[in-house]
């Protein structure tokens, strides 16, 4: 998408801390990080969020889902939990319309979330 901020930065059009990328996604830092460890997992296909989704995505949804419990692992958050959010639409927070995760670690999390 054309002036899809996500977009422009999986094309390299914005500069990003990346993390992890291959040919299906993309993991960057947060630029307001909201706990120690937070990174996005961005979706390389334009899907605005969940709403957006077919039975063509369920493999790749699923295969973000792994990645982050990987990472999160990797990171040294298996023990302590984490959080693994995706906000659809202004009303629940969601503020960049290409659906991403957002992973964060290495705080306490209240529920239910604000
Ligand atoms: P949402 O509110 O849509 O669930 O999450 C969007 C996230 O993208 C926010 O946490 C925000 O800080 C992050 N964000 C917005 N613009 C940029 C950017 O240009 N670079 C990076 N790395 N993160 C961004
Ligand atoms: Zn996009």
């Amino acid at each position: 998408m054309e002036n899809c901020i996500f977009c422009k930065i999986i094309r390299g059009e914005i500069p990003s801390r990346k993390v992890f990328e291959d040919d299906q996604i993309l993991v960057i830092e947060d630029i307001t990080p909201q706990a120690p460890l937070h990174l996005l997992f961005l979706s390389k296909k334009h899907l605005v969020n969940c709403l957006d989704l077919t039975a063509a995505d369920d493999g790749l949804i699923g295969y973000i889902h792994r990645k982050a419990g990987e990472m999160a692992r990797q990171k040294g958050y298996a023990e302590s939990g984490f959080r693994l959010v995706q906000n659809n639409g202004a009303g629940a927070g969601q503020s960049v319309f290409h659906i991403h995760f957002h992973l964060l670690a290495g705080r306490e999390f209240a529920w239910p979330p604000g």
